[in-house]
């Protein structure tokens, strides 16, 4: 099928190579023009595991194309897939300014039938409001001077995709969420993933909308939950990683999303939690839960910096090291990354920040002024007063600590991720603080 995908960045990206890799002919678009040239040129501007490989192939074979004007993607697809940005506003509700963009543009080329598929994250409706932007901007007339109003449909199909695995979250998906309003909406997608033989739920549009909300809120709760226990556990002399463990057999409960540590980030979490409340609250509901869940992510950062001021105590003038800067690992991804907020409040305190990230330097350089860039681990920890760790990256796991330990100048570690070995750096000597590891610090 003929696909055009509207915003080459971290899912339009993976979802155009994807597509061509089971079939499809792609033309993804972009109205970064320098993005565009270096896709051509088959090199990707993000760090995501095997993207680039299957890239480079398909352009070789023609099976993806590239263009920085949505009206030439739009007309060569049957099928336009919008995955722009959609950043938070100021009072959280989600910026759709880039989607009506989308929208319009489809519409004042539209010549034949069009269905436009939602992938951003979007709120619940935002589909009406597609629709309605194409019928107020479609051609009036073509020209023979008739009345030419081509037909077209709206659907939505949020992505689930996690960064570090999209290829893979990709072509393996727990389940496709299709939300369309016309047979023929339906049977263009089923057709589009039947290559993945993967569970679909068909909904109205709304539904899928809500889907997506509901699905990425509920795992930034079970986050805050945990962390929550975390701090109790702290207090109690308990150890959350036990208590995930064994809540996490249940098959109920399920042990993902219940790792403690200093609180979700990234571009979805944050943003989506906050889309979701401004939605709640515009159709009238208090959604408190969802309010609290983002007061202890927050909260979460804070109390890890001031346990770092505890234990150091004085921390003006001190050298810091940090291993981890990305919000997660395997990506480049600094958005609402924990780092910076944990970052800049000990640098106000007159920290000396020396940090390494195996991928999100050139991310972190734009975003984070005033620090050190170290060119390793190692160089990060020269003289460190203490060792952040702040992003799991397997490379920390691996690290030799007896190195480390002895470049430091004070063998203290503050683990955000609960991901060393707590018990063989205590035997090297390290002062371990993890989270919410009362029985085991
Ligand atoms: P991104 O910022 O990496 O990519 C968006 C791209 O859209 C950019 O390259 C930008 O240049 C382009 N763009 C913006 N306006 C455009 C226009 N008018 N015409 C053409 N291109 C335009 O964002 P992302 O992380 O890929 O997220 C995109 C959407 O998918 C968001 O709604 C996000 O919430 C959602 N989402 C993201 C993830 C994730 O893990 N990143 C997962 C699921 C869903």
């Amino acid at each position: 099928m003929n696909i055009a995908i509207v915003g080459s960045g971290y899912v339009g990206l993976v979802t155009g190579v994807c597509l061509a890799h089971i079939g499809h002919q792609v033309i993804c678009c972009d109205n970064n023009e320098e993005k565009i040239k270096a896709l051509r040129a088959g090199r990707i501007p993000i760090y995501e595991p095997g993207l680039e490989d299957l890239l480079v192939k398909y352009v070789k074979s023609g099976g993806i194309t590239f263009s920085h004007s949505i009206r030439d993607a739009s007309k060569k697809a049957e099928v336009i897939f919008i995955a722009v940005g959609t950043p938070s506003k100021k009072n959280g509700d989600a910026d759709l300014t880039y989607i009506e963009n989308v929208a319009r543009e489809v519409a004042l080329s539209m010549d034949s039938y069009k269905l436009l598929v939602e992938k951003s994250t979007v709120p619940a409706q935002t589909g009406d409001r597609i629709a309605r932007t194409i019928r107020l901007n479609l051609p009036k007339k073509n020209k023979k001077g008739n009345a030419a109003v081509p037909e077209f449909d709206v659907a939505s199909n949020p992505e689930f995709l996690r960064e570090g695995s999209a290829v893979h979250d990709f072509m393996n998906p727990d389940r496709i969420v299709i939300g369309v309003e016309s047979k023929r909406a339906e049977r263009l997608l089923r057709e589009i993933y039947k290559p993945l033989n993967a569970t679909m739920v068909v909904t109205n549009l709304a539904t899928a909308e809500m889907i997506k909300h509901a699905s990425n809120s509920f795992l930034a709760t079970k986050i805050s939950f945990i962390n929550s226990v975390a701090q109790i556990c702290e207090r109690v002399g308990a150890d959350v990683e036990k208590v995930a463990e064994g809540m996490g057999y249940d098959k109920r409960i399920g042990r993902s999303f219940l790792n403690a540590g200093i609180g979700y980030g990234g571009s979805c979490f944050p943003k989506d939690v906050d889309a979701f409340v401004c939605l709640a609250e515009k159709s009238g509901y208090d959604f408190k839960i969802l309010k609290s869940v983002r007061e202890v992510n927050e909260s979460q950062k804070a109390w890890f910096t001031r346990h770092i001021e505890d234990k150091l105590w004085i921390i003006k003038d001190k050298t810091i090291a940090v291993w981890g800067l990305a919000f997660k690992s395997n990506t480049d991804d600094m958005r609402s990354a924990a780092s910076l907020t944990v970052i800049e409040a000990l640098r106000g305190e007159g920290a000396h920040i020396q940090a390494y990230d195996p991928q999100a330097m050139a991310n972190a350089r734009k975003m984070i002024k005033g620090i050190r860039f170290c060119s390793d681990a190692y160089a990060a920890v020269k003289g460190a007063d203490c060792l952040l760790l702040l992003t799991e990256w397997d490379e920390f796991k691996k690290a030799d600590f007896v190195k480390t330990r002895d470049l430091m100048r004070q063998a203290v570690v503050f683990d955000g991720r609960n991901f060393l070995d707590s018990k063989a750096l205590g035997e090297l000597g390290f002062e371990y603080y993890g989270i919410g590891r009362g029985g085991n610090a």
